[in-house]
């Protein structure tokens, strides 16, 4: 039978520890773990993602600074704002939350944030740290997502491993992480030639697309393990997600579920990486 990766129950587990971690903090070092969330523009998917971390960083005991910027905010006044933050000592995190609104540059206003404080781990220094396998903070989704191939195999060393999607928030940073973990790497993306072949040789898949159902039940290897990693609208409610659970769940040895399988994880490793964050800031420089 399939066994369904429990992102929720996963989650659950590491804020008790993570918990400990804040508490243990606050008394011995007297730091307050404290993140900055600057959010510009009002797009509704965008204030749920920042109401989620926000809700879930204080019930762990983290501070959240919420920074909200109208939509016709400049790159100078977003840069800004990120430079006096970084000097911030009371902040030990600082997220930028995506997208911004299409006359502003991502790269460019992520490139002005302190690599100390990129708990999305988006600066050039940290994505070089992490593709020199010396991480400082690793992209939380693809964290999210090992940590549930690990529930499935301890060692993956040797597995051939499939990431469809190459953005440089998941599908990259998850190619690289699996690759450090000696896993045998395909990445696949928008020009790549019969996708449904790739997917039969891969133990592993991981999906970040954006494209409901893009994953057939008929393209799995039989036992394999599927990380869903897509979020797309349903017309419900209830998000789906890039893979056809049903289909494929007949076939794979392990699946993640949309919702309740990488979304849970990837804001407990936001968490991690600000508690990593304000334990640096008590390391002398
Ligand atoms: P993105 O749009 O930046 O990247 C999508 C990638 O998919 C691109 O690299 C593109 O080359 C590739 N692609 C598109 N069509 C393809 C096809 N037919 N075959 C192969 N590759 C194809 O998106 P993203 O930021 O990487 O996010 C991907 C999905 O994951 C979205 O649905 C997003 O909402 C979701 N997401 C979920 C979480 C979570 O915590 N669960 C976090 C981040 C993103």
């Amino acid at each position: 039978m399939v066994q369904i990766l429990n992102g929720k129950l996963a989650a659950d587990h590491l804020a008790e520890e993570f918990c400990e971690t804040i508490q243990l903090l606050k008394k011995q070092k007297k730091i307050v773990p404290t993140l900055a969330v600057i959010l510009v523009g009002d797009s509704a998917a965008s204030q749920l993602y920042v109401r989620r971390k926000q809700e879930k960083a204080e019930s762990l005991g983290v501070e959240v600074q919420l920074y909200k910027l109208p939509s016709n905010t400049t790159q100078m006044v977003l840069h800004k704002l990120i430079r006096k933050l970084n000097k911030a000592f009371d902040v030990h995190g600082i997220l930028l939350q995506l997208p911004l609104p299409p006359h502003l540059s991502r790269v460019d206003a992520l490139y002005q944030i302190n690599p100390l404080k990129d708990v999305d781990g988006l600066t050039p220094e940290n994505i070089g740290l992490f593709n020199l396998n010396t991480p400082r903070f690793i992209p939380c989704t693809p964290q999210g997502c090992l940590y549930l191939i690990h529930l499935w195999r301890k060692n993956i060393s040797g597995l051939t491993a499939l990431v469809v999607g190459r953005s440089p928030l998941v599908g990259t940073p998850m190619a690289k992480l699996l690759l450090n973990h000696d896993a045998t790497v395909i990445q696949a993306h928008t020009h790549t030639k019969d996708l449904g072949a790739l997917c039969k040789l891969a133990d592993i898949v991981v999906v970040a697309v954006g494209k409901p159902k893009l994953i057939q039940g008929d393209w799995i290897k039989p036992g394999a393990c599927v990380i869903d990693v897509g979020i797309n609208s349903g017309g419900t409610d209830r998000p789906v997600g890039d893979v056809d659970f049903e289909a494929v769940s007949r076939v794979a040895g392990a699946i993640s579920p949309v919702p309740g399988g990488v979304g849970p994880l990837t804001i407990m490793f936001l968490m991690s990486n600000i508690i990593r964050a304000a334990q640096l800031s008590s390391v002398p420089s």
